[in-house]
């Protein structure tokens, strides 16, 4: 059992949906500040919503940071992916930031990939980490009113030239970068026990 520590419910639906009937997931405490995402790294800032949960409630807590590295941007926005148009951008704030960056830019020169960081830490100060990877490129114009953040202008390779946001719920999950960094840090937990009591 651990308690998510990400309180957008975005992120949180796919990893309970990743996570089946695995892992036993509660959701983060009502009221609960959010933590300063101030490392410089993806691992970095999965700690540090990780650890501020496990803190705050004494219970293990499991944590995903996700990043969207453009090559054509030197890697840009990655780690500053929720923040690249400014504090409080919006999903679409950021994906006219991106569209408007990569202008001009050939379809071929618009390779990116979606790392997410998976990170279970418990009070002990255990701590198990699995990173996962989706390889795509950024679409011209955004298309299709599934998913969420950047879905609409991602275009995964070997997707027929859909974009995340034109796939299903589950073939997302079962491609998306989130979804392999779970599944390995499930595979990463194996025989520890994941239900303690049904703590
Ligand atoms: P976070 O810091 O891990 O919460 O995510 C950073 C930002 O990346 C989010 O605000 C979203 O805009 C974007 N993002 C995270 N996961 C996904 C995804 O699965 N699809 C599209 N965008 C995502």
């Amino acid at each position: 059992m651990f308690v998510s520590a990400t309180g957008n419910p975005d992120k949180l639906r796919e990893i309970v949906a990743i996570l089946g009937d695995e892992i036993e997931l509660l959701p983060r405490p009502d009221g609960l500040a959010e933590p300063e995402e101030d490392a410089t790294t993806l691992e970095g800032n999965a700690r540090i919503k990780a650890l501020y949960v496990v803190n705050a409630t004494g219970l293990p807590a499991i944590a995903d940071d996700t990043g969207l590295e453009v090559d054509a941007l030197g890697g840009e926005p990655g780690v500053r992916s929720a923040r690249f148009a400014g504090e409080n951008a919006s999903y679409a704030d950021n994906i006219e930031l991106l569209s408007e960056r990569l202008e001009g830019v050939a379809q071929e020169a618009r390779s990116a990939r979606f790392r997410t960081v998976a990170l279970a830490r418990w009070p002990d100060g255990e701590e198990v980490i699995a990173e996962g990877v989706l390889e795509g490129s950024i679409a011209e114009t955004p298309s299709g009113n599934n998913g969420f953040g950047y879905d609409p202008i991602f275009i995964p390779t070997d997707s027929n030239g859909r974009t995340l946001a034109q796939i299903s719920n589950s073939e997302k999950n079962t491609i998306s970068a989130r979804g392999k960094a779970f599944r390995e840090l499930i595979s990463k937990c194996a025989g520890w026990d994941l239900n303690p009591h049904g703590l």
